[in-house]
């Protein structure tokens, strides 16, 4: 079927499979909001590094393609390596500045030029109208808008809200590595976001206060922090002033599980318990 032809809108909702909640709130927006969706579920392994969990990510095709039917997708397109990376390919793409630099950038050297990558072979493929993808990813989604403006791809990206577990932890595909101790313990991301918050909305505007804050709080509960830092949303520089919109980043590991987040500052509400 030719959609643009028929003039019908495209909306198009990037993934990696073990499809779950926070996948599912983007379907359905795109769903809501479009005559036409495809998904599509590639775990790429140019944005995993050597030592991180490429091999063991879950791949769960049976029950994603159950739930993209349920949801009323109608279109799933699920690439093989080499459609990806097809022999003898020798383009890339360079996430330059601290955009592809700095937090996630660093910690994982490499990611963001794989998912530039792909994501773009996405968008050019489909030509969708829009394309949805969540704000737990918030330097991937900053990299996302980056790459559509800088290379001129005509489509619209649609940042949609973090879904959480009733206990406030981000939903990830990851999460499920955890042990139910370990389950537990993560919950102090999601408590140390909302005492952010609360000293936040309480007047407190020195970023380094803030960070040591959510830091404190997850090595409290035997987290290793990779990093916290009060960003721009833009370009990820760091503030020392936090400011409405400006946001709070963190990168944890408990045990081998690697696990990020974000809130909003004067935007999201505390992710658990109101703060304090
Ligand atoms: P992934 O399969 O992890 O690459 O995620 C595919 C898309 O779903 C990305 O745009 C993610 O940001 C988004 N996503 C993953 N988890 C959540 C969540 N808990 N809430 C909202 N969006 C999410």
């Amino acid at each position: 079927m030719d959609c643009h032809n028929a003039g019908l809108s495209v909306g198009m909702v990037p993934t990696m499979g073990a499809l779950h909640a926070g996948h599912r709130s983007l379907i359905d927006r795109a769903v809501a909001e479009n005559d036409r969706v495809v998904v599509t579920i590639f775990v790429n392994p140019a944005q995993f590094g050597p030592n991180e969990d490429f091999a063991r990510y879950p791949r769960t095709m049976d029950a994603d393609l159950a739930m993209l039917g349920a949801a009323g997708v109608h279109a799933a397109f699920v690439p093989s390596v080499e459609t990806m990376y097809p022999p003898g390919l020798v383009t890339r793409l360079d996430i330059a500045g601290p955009l592809g630099s700095r937090l996630e950038g660093a910690s994982r050297p490499g990611h963001f030029n794989g998912v530039a990558l792909v994501v773009t072979k996405l968008l050019v493929a489909g030509l969708p109208h829009r394309a949805y993808f969540g704000q737990k990813d918030v330097q991937q989604c900053a990299v996302v808008c980056r790459l559509v403006r800088d290379l001129d791809i005509g489509v619209e990206i649609v940042v949609c809200p973090t879904i959480r577990d009733t206990d406030g932890l981000a939903i990830s595909s990851r999460n499920r590595y955890l042990s139910p101790e370990d389950r537990v313990r993560a919950t102090a991301i999601p408590s140390s976001l909302a005492m952010a918050i609360g000293r936040f909305e309480a007047g407190e505007r020195d970023a380094t206060a803030l960070a040591t804050t959510v830091r404190s709080c997850l090595e409290n509960a035997g987290l290793d922090v990779e990093y916290v830092a009060v960003v721009r949303a833009d370009d990820f520089t760091e503030v020392e002033k936090a400011a409405p919109t400006n946001q709070i980043v963190l990168a944890a590991r408990i045990g081998s599980t690697r696990l990020i987040d974000v809130v909003r500052l004067g935007v999201d509400t505390a992710p658990v318990g109101g703060g304090v």
